[in-house]
């Protein structure tokens, strides 16, 4: 059995292995000049792997049914089992998987050694420019400037736009549309999120713990809470990632798009008020400066003065006690205004992509027998922390494996 594999990324690399691993002939056609680029990015360059916390809460996805068994065909005991059993040590960082040695670049590795191992034609710096079924030879016909390959099973594994610049990691969608696939819209959808607010860009800089949520038309969507990051162009950080997905599609739909901060996320109410009042009774003759030093960051509490109308020379018992509650209320409140969310480049994965309707659980296209889907090239995605890797793990591996077949 002949498999072509377009993209050598974490999926396409995936489902080489497997499909090797069960008796095919396999070639790889890799754009760029080698496979995996994108791994050595992945974790900060530590590579979260997965995750042991694992259900399909953490994915969006058309058909969460068909989803979770394709991942019980291949689920995260079988991906960490697959690792180890091939040489790559893993580490456990509370549910979140990492190689052992934290580094991207081992992962890349362990891959290229298994591509060797298992005897994979890899072709790299080989665009894709061409694909489509050859009815009289009953084959699949792939073409680069320099190559014509034919193969008895396809799999498209071109990944996605995110993290890559001049509109590029597009072409997967154009393969597939070729063959009569649809394409859901394609949106960033780990990215960080645009705000023109002037207390935002005098706070670019600052990390702290904050609880957000996100309001779509005056309506609560999603919360989330840890280290929210301020940055001249707006809001960044793991919990703006995870809500940046709906922000995305609410903005390509025009709609009226807030982040509501707390600054103050591991109070109660009550004891919240009782802070307040302790301090203000404590701190009745300071200048409002010093009354804000000691809570939350420096550059936080000067933006937020002049966002109040405030100086910092302002002494506390002028201002009064129902002027600070209310100003201490708005670090509990603080609306951002998201302009737009920043583009393909800076997104760490993109939603949209090849429906999923149209893919078998065996991620074969329902249209086109022997042509494969495998990875973000696919209409599935998940939330920060591993989810997107398993994804490419186990589509890989379940094309893979079903194309050898
Ligand atoms: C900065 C960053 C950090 C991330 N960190 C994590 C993390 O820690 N954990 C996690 O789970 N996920 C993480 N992700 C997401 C994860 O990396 C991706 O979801 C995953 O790599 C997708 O794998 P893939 O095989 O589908 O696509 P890719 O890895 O993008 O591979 C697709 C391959 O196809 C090739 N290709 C495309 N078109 C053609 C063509 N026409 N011809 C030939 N080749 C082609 C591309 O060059 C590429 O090599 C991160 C992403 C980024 C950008």
């Amino acid at each position: 059995m002949r498999v072509g594999i377009i993209g050598a990324g974490a999926s396409g690399m995936m489902a080489a292995v497997a499909a090797a691993e069960h008796g095919a002939q396999v070639t790889v056609i890799e754009k760029n000049d080698r496979v995996g680029k994108k791994i050595l990015a992945t974790g900060n360059g530590k590579c979260n792997l997965t995750n042991r916390d694992f259900n399909m809460e953490k994915y969006y996805c058309a058909h969460k049914e068909k989803l979770q068994y394709i991942f019980e065909t291949f689920d995260v005991v079988h991906t960490l089992d697959f690792f180890e059993k091939r040489g790559l040590m893993i580490r456990d960082k509370n549910g979140y998987i990492y190689p052992y040695s934290e580094q991207a670049a081992v992962v890349l590795d362990f891959w290229r050694r298994l591509l060797c191992e298992k005897n994979i034609n890899v072709q790299c710096g080989s665009p894709v420019l061409f694909s489509d079924y050859h009815e009289d030879k009953k084959c699949f016909i792939v073409k680069t400037a320099e190559q014509k390959y034919e193969f008895d099973k396809l799999i498209i594994a071109c990944g996605s736009p995110a993290s890559l610049k001049n509109g590029d990691g597009l072409s997967g969608y154009a393969l597939a549309e070729k063959y009569g696939h649809s394409i859901g819209k394609i949106v960033p959808a780990l990215v960080q999120l645009k705000s023109d607010e002037k207390f935002i860009k005098a706070m670019a800089g600052v990390r702290c713990q904050a609880k957000i949520m996100l309001c779509l038309n005056g309506r609560e969507e999603a919360t989330e809470q840890g280290e929210v990051q301020f940055t001249d162009y707006g809001i960044s950080g793991i919990p703006v990632f995870q809500i940046s997905r709906m922000a995305s599609y609410a903005i390509e739909k025009k709609r009226d798009v807030n982040v509501i901060i707390d600054l103050f996320p591991d109070y109660a109410d009550d004891e919240f008020a009782k802070m307040v009042r302790f301090r203000y009774e404590n701190m009745k003759n300071v200048r409002l400066e010093d009354f804000l030093n000691g809570t939350v960051n420096k550059k936080i509490n000067l933006a937020l003065i002049k966002e109040y109308g405030y100086k910092p020379d302002d002494v506390i018992s002028k201002i009064g006690y129902n002027a600070i509650t209310e100003l201490m209320q708005g670090y509990r409140g603080l609306r951002v205004h998201i302009t737009g969310t920043n583009g393909m480049a800076n997104a760490q994965v993109c939603a949209g992509g090849v429906k999923f309707d149209e893919i078998n659980t065996n991620m074969e296209s329902v249209m086109i027998p022997g042509l494969f889907f495998a990875g973000e090239v696919v209409d599935v995605d998940g939330i920060c922390g591993g989810y997107n890797l398993q994804w490419a793990w186990t589509s890989g591996y379940v094309a893979g494996k079903s194309a050898a077949n």
